[in-house]
């Protein structure tokens, strides 16, 4: 059977019929299967919002073959060597994954919870109980990942094979298929919550060892390499280590310094979450509240009028919820999560400058002095109700510089309190996010009419190992340190197809 492509432009709220007749009317055919390959929603004319497809007609009638898809290959062998993954992340999991398939013995350990147990530490911490240091946004099963919109988008190039093997992995635990071909495809935290329990019990199958709770405390180094490493469960022999610890997990990158693991700071990002109705959003965006067949708009917005500090929004979540993203108790961080069904009466995005912190505080600065004073400040937005409310104040508030004693309605479950946030990060970047923000409401119709509420500096590490391609560590034989945590990764996909590609170099290495 052969195949030939065709692109297409359809109206929301199409259905399967209203595609079979355009394909047949395109294609001549009556009798054929077909597969989409691509879909984008094309919403820059209002008044004709359309999606786009490339839809692949399958039939006798062709003779050209449909390419296949590049895959990834896992060379298969017996191997001795005792692997040791530290973080059940998209980074750590895939790596942990991708090693056992090979055929070595993989044992992962996470210092949180399962999915089942940190969802209900995570669901009582936002009833009013304790933060739980094993059960929060950050750690635990899945990572910080696992309670997110699962936003599947990557702007890291050169992943094709490594891609199409985590989608793969994802379908094949229960994922939609729509994840193979939409341009902006994403999960829902509901569905994550599944995914990860199910590859899990895939990891386990192929005979892979998980051991949840269970953290890594510190590495025993002798002549370069780990020679074993001590966890809160005692000490494992090793012959390499994986590090894939994300970027919240400061005790563990502070005790690896200590060991002489190279690192050093980079570039990063400072600001607030900021939120609006949902309906403003696709109101916005539309020119309407609904559109048929489409869940809820989105948005991505930039400005460069401070060279030092760009601004940009990120990781927006459609109809969803403002979550409290702390790792440690004492620290107040927001991040954004959804539901699969973008249903929620909210949009969020993160709305961050960039800094370079060398010149942000005028002094050169260590790896481990970036660390605390990011911390630092995790801790002075905590300080202003020392609990977990939100400072929060309306982007007008914001752009006056002046309180007007209201606490916006909002989705997160912990309060805000209003607050005049502009004090709590560096003047300069409260500039550049002022003048961002007046940027963003002139192409947002009613953007000024959002909340801000802070902090959210999780969108790229704020330090980065000296560390080959493959995630090896420089001057260490058996050492890798991969995703998010490593500062060469960023979201979801990119730290898996990070750890994807560690795993695969070892591999090869060792084949
Ligand atoms: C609320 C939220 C929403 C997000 N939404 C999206 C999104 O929609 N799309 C997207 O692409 N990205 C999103 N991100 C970012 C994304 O989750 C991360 O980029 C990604 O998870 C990084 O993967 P990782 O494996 O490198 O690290 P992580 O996912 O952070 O995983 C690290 C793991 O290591 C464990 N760990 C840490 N220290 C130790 C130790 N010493 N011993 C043992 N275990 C340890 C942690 O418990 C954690 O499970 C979101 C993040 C958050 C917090």
């Amino acid at each position: 059977m052969g195949y030939k492509e065709f692109d297409l432009t359809v109206p929301p709220g199409f259905t399967g019929e209203d595609l079979k007749k355009i394909l047949q009317k395109r294609s001549g055919l009556e009798d054929f299967t077909y597969s989409i390959q691509k879909k984008s929603l094309d919403a820059r004319k209002k008044k004709e919002i359309i999606w786009k497809m490339r839809v692949a007609v399958c039939s006798d009638a062709y003779t050209d073959e449909l390419p296949g898809v590049p895959t990834l290959e896992i060379p298969k062998g017996k191997h001795d060597e005792k692997i040791l993954v530290t973080g059940s992340g998209p980074a750590g999991f895939f790596a942990a994954f991708v090693l056992q398939k090979a055929g070595f013995q993989v044992t992962l350990i996470e210092r949180g919870s399962d999915v089942e147990s940190r969802s209900r530490g995570i669901k009582a911490f936002e009833a009013g109980g304790e933060f739980n240091p094993k059960a929060n946004y950050a750690f635990g099963e899945g990572g910080a990942g696992t309670f997110s919109d699962g936003k599947l988008t990557s702007r890291s190039k050169h992943i094709k094979p490594e891609r199409n093997f985590i989608i793969e992995s994802y379908i094949a635990a229960g994922a939609p298929e729509e994840i193979r071909y939409l341009a902006h495809p994403h999960l829902g935290t509901d569905n994550l919550k599944k995914i990860v329990k199910r590859l899990r019990r895939q990891f386990t199958e192929l005979g892979g060892t998980m051991l949840f709770e269970t953290q890594l405390l510190d590495i025993e180094v002798k002549d370069g390499k780990i020679a074993s490493v001590e966890t809160t469960n005692g000490t494992l022999d090793v012959d390499y280590l994986y590090i894939a610890t994300g970027h919240s997990s400061y005790d563990t990158y502070r005790m690896l310094m200590r060991k002489g693991v190279p690192f050093q700071h980079k570039n990063f990002a400072l600001g607030y979450r900021v939120e609006h109705a949902q309906k403003w959003i696709n109101q916005a965006q539309w020119g309407r509240e609904t559109l048929p067949g489409v869940k809820a708009a989105e948005y991505r917005l930039t400005t460069q009028n401070d060279p030092n500090h760009p601004v940009y929004t990120f990781c927006m979540c459609p109809g969803g919820t403002i979550v409290p993203a702390a790792a440690y108790p004492g620290q107040n961080i927001v991040n954004g999560m959804s539901m699969y069904d973008r249903g929620g009466e909210f949009a969020n995005a993160a709305c961050v400058a960039g800094v370079q912190i060398e010149k942000l505080l005028g002094k050169e600065v260590s790896p481990l002095e970036a660390l605390d004073w990011l911390e630092s400040l995790e801790q002075k937005f905590f300080a202003v109700s020392s609990d977990y409310k939100a400072p929060a104040v309306s982007i007008r508030s914001f752009l006056n510089k002046k309180l007007h004693g209201v606490t916006p309605k909002s989705s997160y479950a912990l309060g805000l309190e209003e607050f005049p946030i502009w004090t709590l990060l560096p003047p300069s970047v409260v500039t550049a996010l002022q003048t961002g923000l007046q940027n963003f409401s002139r192409k947002v119709k009613g953007y000024e009419y959002g909340t801000l509420m802070g902090l959210e500096n999780k969108s790229s590490a704020p330090i980065q190992v000296l560390r080959e391609k493959n995630g090896q560590v420089e001057g260490f034989e058996n050492l890798f340190v991969i995703g998010e945590g490593s500062g060469y990764a960023g979201g979801i996909i990119s730290s898996a197809a990070d750890g994807v590609r560690s795993a695969i170099s070892l591999v090869s290495k060792l084949s």
